[in-house]
C-alpha cells in the first residue's frame, strides 16, 4: 500500500529539524529519504539545511535515482538510497548524517563491533565500519551492499553515518541510539576500560528482539571475525 507522501513530507521536515539541532548535521549535510511505493523515492534535495525544509525541498526520484517529481536537485548520495531499498525490501526508509562521536570513530577507522549496552545489542547488534568511497560515485556506495543484509547501522570511514529502518521514526531513532553509543564509547576509552556483555548476557538481550518487531539475525560478529579475535588474546 502506498503511505500518503504528504505525510512521509512532514515526518522528513521532522526528522531534519532534529538532526540538525542536535548537531548531527552541519550546514546542508544530510539526507534522509522514504520509499514510496515499490518505483518511487522521496528524498531531500541536495544544498538545503535539514533544519528549515519546507515542503517543496523535497523531490521524488525512480529506482535508479532520476527527478521525477520537484524542482530541486538530488544529492550525490541519491544512489546509495536506491541501492539500499532496492537490496533490503524491508527497508521503508534510510537515514544520513555525520553526527561528530559516531564520525569520529568513522576517522579513528574504529568500528562498533563489540556487545557492550543492552539496548544497542537490542535495536542495533554491532555497527561496522564500511570503507571509505568518494560520494557521488559508484565507489561510495559498492563497499556497502555486502554488508546490508546483516545491519542496519553503519559507520561510513571518513565521513559519517547510515541507519535504516521500517519507517523515517525508526531510521532516525537508530541514528540516535547509534550516536548515543558512540558518545558513550568515546567516554569508556577515555576512561581506559570497554566491559563487554557475555555470550550469556547477549543471548538473552538477542531474544528479547522478536516481542519488538527486531529481526533476530541483525548486527552479528561475524563468526570469522569471532575466531579471529580469539586468536589475538
Ligand atoms: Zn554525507
Amino acid at each position: 500500500m502506498e503511505t500518503s507522501i504528504d505525510s512521509l513530507r512532514e515526518e522528513i521536515i521532522e526528522v531534519g529539524k532534529r538532526i540538525y539541532a542536535r548537531g548531527y548535521v552541519a550546514s546542508n549535510d544530510g539526507n534522509i529519504s522514504a520509499r514510496i511505493n515499490d518505483d518511487k523515492v522521496l528524498i531531500t534535495s541536495t544544498g538545503i539545511s535539514k533544519g528549515f525544509m519546507k515542503p517543496e525541498d523535497l523531490i521524488i526520484i525512480d529506482m535508479d535515482g532520476k527527478l521525477i517529481d520537484g524542482n530541486k536537485k538530488p544529492s550525490s548520495e541519491v544512489f546509495m538510497h536506491v541501492q539500499i531499498f532496492k537490496e533490503r525490501p524491508d527497508i521503508k526508509s534510510v537515514c544520513h548524517a555525520h553526527p561528530p562521536y559516531a564520525t569520529g570513530f568513522a576517522v579513528a577507522g574504529i568500528p562498533l563491533d563489540k556487545y557492550v549496552l543492552p539496548e544497542v545489542v537490542i535495536t542495533l547488534g554491532t555497527i561496522p565500519l564500511v570503507e571509505y568511497g568518494t560520494t557521488g560515485t559508484e565507489e561510495f556506495y559498492k563497499p556497502l551492499l555486502p554488508l546490508l543484509k546483516d545491519f542496519d547501522a553503519f559507520l561510513l570511514a571518513n565521513h559519517g553515518a547510515l541507519t535504516i529502518g521500517k519507517d523515517i521514526f525508526n531510521a532516525y531513532y537508530k541514528m540516535e541510539t547509534l550516536e548515543h553509543f558512540a558518545h558513550i564509547a568515546f567516554i569508556a576509552h577515555q576512561l581506559g576500560n570497554v566491559n563487554t556483555l557475555n555470550k550469556d548476557q547477549v543471548q538473552k538481550l538477542f531474544s528479547l528482539r522478536e516481542k519488538f518487531g527486531i529481526r533476530k539475525n541483525i548486527g552479528l560478529i561475524p563468526e570469522k571475525e569471532k575466531r579471529t579475535r580469539k586468536t589475538n588474546h
